[in-house]
């Protein structure tokens, strides 16, 4: 459905939510482009293609991957196939995504911004870390539309896990989105954001306040991770609690890398500071 003027979001099952992955069609005069692709299904690929017939749009030009995980380059390769679009993704997440396609390789691995004029519309693919460290966003100059995959979700944080993204990575990227004060946030799952101002600030008081949740524990004593998420959360399903010790695994890499914790076998300690 058409959310914005010439922004379109090509969902699985037609609405959107968390673990839903949005797929942006960017209709611009001179061409379009389409920003993710869904998880892979047969149902999503001929959503996707017979969206792009029925609205007649411009000629598709590009598919842009913001990042390796699966739920947003899954139908890429079909769309390829029925559009010849070129695939887009950064040097960093091309190798991840090339391995899990049957048929084709991304076409163009960017290594810097890249700017498409789509007539009406003039895009920036930006590279933003993070999330995962090849990431990239993709930001719309003239209505200030930024679409940063998982970067910033509709509702709540996106999750770094560790060997995927760094959590100083993230912090400098959303530093940088408020930099260029977007006007709506357009994420990888959920609905637009237009408190985009509040929604970025949030992010990073998140981060500072688990990080300090944490340093404060380590005053204490000793922790293993495990011994870290008992104290910080409580009531987690099996998946849930997965992740939230990624988090503050990922806090503590990002710890050891400034130089104020250190790792013995599984436990961690600070360093006076
Ligand atoms: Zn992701």
């Amino acid at each position: 459905m058409e959310i914005y003027p010439n922004i379109h979001n090509i969902v699985s099952e037609n609405k959107t939510g968390q673990g839903i992955t949005n797929a942006y069609l960017v209709t611009g005069t001179t061409g379009s482009v389409l920003i993710d692709t869904g998880w892979k299904s047969d149902e999503q690929s001929e959503r996707i293609i017979s969206y792009i017939n029925k609205i007649d749009c411009t000629t598709l030009k590009y598919i842009i991957v913001t990042h390796r995980h699966p739920p947003h380059w899954g139908n890429s390769e079909f769309v390829k196939k029925q559009t010849d679009a070129a695939i887009i993704s950064t040097v960093i997440e091309a190798p991840y995504i090339n391995d899990y396609f049957e048929n084709y390789k991304v076409d163009i691995e960017i290594d810097d911004n890249l700017d498409i004029d789509l007539g009406n519309f003039q895009i920036s693919v930006m590279k933003t870390p993070g999330h995962t460290s090849g990431t990239l966003a993709v930001f719309e100059k003239e209505n200030k539309y930024l679409f940063p995959g998982d970067t910033v979700m509709g509702k709540g944080t996106s999750v770094i896990n560790p060997g995927d993204g760094k959590i100083a990575d993230y912090l400098e990227t959303i530093e940088n989105f408020i930099k260029i004060e977007p006007k709506v946030i357009f994420p990888g799952q959920g609905d637009p954001v237009t408190e985009t101002y509040d929604k970025l600030t949030s992010l990073i008081a998140h981060r500072t306040d688990r990080e300090q949740e944490i340093v404060n524990l380590l005053k204490q004593k000793e922790y293993s991770v495990d011994e870290l998420f008992a104290q910080i959360y409580e009531n987690l399903s099996e998946w849930l609690s997965h992740l939230a010790k990624n988090q503050i695994t990922s806090h503590l890499i990002k710890l050891e890398d400034e130089g104020k914790v250190t790792k013995d076998q599984n436990m961690y300690k600070l360093i006076d500071f």
